[in-house]
């Protein structure tokens, strides 16, 4: 069994949903399951009904229209006929939203979040499913929230593994064309939960991993895993085969074309990863696989932007590892903060953090309760992978740098 992965750059269109069709028609769709995400930037409009509704819920509705309306355009273009039963498929799905929002009395932003965000998922793959069955291609849905069992963390919820691998086991039969969610799961009690933005990647990895699936594509706006984001550099190339190893270490230092959780579950099975372009599907991309020497090997550069750079030191001369580290660790986790670098000397510490939710004052207030603070908002981290002696040459000549920490293969710059 293979495991397809399409993202919201792939379906954001009546034209990419047609693409989907020539993907699946030029690759062969037996024994596939088909992981899809929201439509375009569905994910982010749903995100902005959540933030009006706990603000200014009258707004809400107009604004959980707005995505109904852009999906019916969609519908209209796929199937000609008005009226289509996926047409009010997709009218319920978004008047279940309308009375969850409605009738809810939960406080618990993050709860709402998941139970609002989580159709835009529940209506790509129902047009997609609907539109395939039309052409003649017999497709079944599957809904991800009976398969994916997680914890109740909402927005960032964790795997139950054991039963979700009972739970994929039991719904993801052989043979037919499946059409599932990314993003999606459920809790104990079947409230819906979701695994973090950018989280279908993962999704797609965990049906692989418990179906022990032969390998998976994630389709992409780009050829394959280039050694930078073409977005921000000009003159990127395809990397061709990379290692589990050096694909974790690329996404965990940022490089946004693989989810970070995605390569873990894969690895374990090493069941191999294609990252390829869903312009040109029968191109090779690059394969993430066991042992692989990355070919070819160069240097790979990783852009995060909107950081802070916070810099500690201790008044009394104290030791910042021996008698303080553990402190500052707990503040930073406590204001929820992601840590991107940290560097330190005897008294002094050095932390690059990503602000997510917007908590750095008070962070700030904590911290200057015990040390002198330095702080240096909106800072960028480039990482270089596998640097050359000139690798960084350019950058320095367009940029302030503010912070540098080098290992035998990864220099990282924090730069203004
Ligand atoms: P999806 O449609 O699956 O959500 P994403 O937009 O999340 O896809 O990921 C694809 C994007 O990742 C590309 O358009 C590209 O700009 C960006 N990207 C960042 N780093 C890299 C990289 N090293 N190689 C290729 N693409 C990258
Ligand atoms: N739709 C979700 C998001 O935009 C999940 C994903 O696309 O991977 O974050
Ligand atoms: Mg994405």
């Amino acid at each position: 069994m293979r495991v397809f992965k399409f993202g919201g750059a792939s379906v954001k269109d009546a034209e990419g949903v047609k693409n989907v069709v020539k993907v699946l028609t030029e690759t062969g769709h037996e024994n596939t399951v088909v992981v899809v995400s929201a439509m375009g930037k569905t994910t982010n409009a749903l995100e902005g009904v959540v933030e009006a509704y706990f603000t200014q819920p009258e707004s809400s509705k107009t604004a959980l229209q707005d995505v109904e309306v852009f999906h019916q355009h969609i519908i209209d273009e796929l199937f000609e006929a008005p009226n289509s039963p996926v047409s009010k498929r997709v009218k319920n799905l978004f008047e279940q939203c309308h009375t969850f929002l409605a009738n809810n009395r939960s406080p618990h932003e993050a709860f709402v979040y998941d139970q609002v965000v989580s159709f835009g998922e529940l209506v790509s793959t129902s047009i997609i499913c609907a539109y395939l069955n039309h052409i003649g291609i017999a497709a079944e849905w599957i809904d991800a929230r009976s398969c994916i069992k997680t914890d109740n963390f909402y927005r960032s919820a964790h795997l139950d593994w054991k039963r979700t691998q009972l739970a994929i086991q039991n719904q993801v039969q052989w043979r037919t064309l499946k059409i599932t969610q990314g993003f999606i799961g459920s809790d104990d009690n079947n409230f819906t939960t979701t695994l973090g933005r950018e989280g279908s990647d993962y999704s797609a990895a965990i049906f692989a991993y418990c179906l022990g699936a032969t390998d998976v594509t994630i389709w992409k706006d780009v050829p394959g895993v280039l050694n930078a984001d073409p977005r921000v550099f000009d003159k990127t190339q395809l990397l061709h085969h990379i290692s589990y190893q050096e694909a974790i270490e690329l996404a965990f230092y940022g490089a946004s074309v693989i989810h970070p959780k995605t390569l873990q579950p894969l690895q374990r099975k090493e069941i191999p990863l294609f990252v390829k372009s869903f312009l040109n599907p029968t191109e090779n991309g690059t394969q993430v696989g066991k042992g692989v020497r990355m070919r070819p090997e160069i240097p790979c550069y990783i852009v995060k932007k909107g950081l802070s750079l916070l810099r500690l030191s201790t008044r009394d001369f104290s030791f910042v590892v021996e008698d303080n580290i553990s402190d500052i660790f707990k503040l930073l986790h406590e204001h929820k903060m992601s840590v991107d670098l940290i560097q330190n000397s005897a008294i002094s510490f050095s932390v690059c953090i990503n602000d997510k939710y917007h908590n750095v004052e008070t962070l700030l207030h904590n911290l200057r309760a015990r040390f002198d603070v330095q702080y240096t908002p909106n800072v960028t981290l480039y990482t270089i992978r596998h640097f050359e002696d000139d690798s960084a040459t350019s950058l320095l000549k367009s940029n302030e740098l503010i912070l540098e920490q080098r290992t035998e293969t990864t220099l990282q710059l924090v730069m203004k």
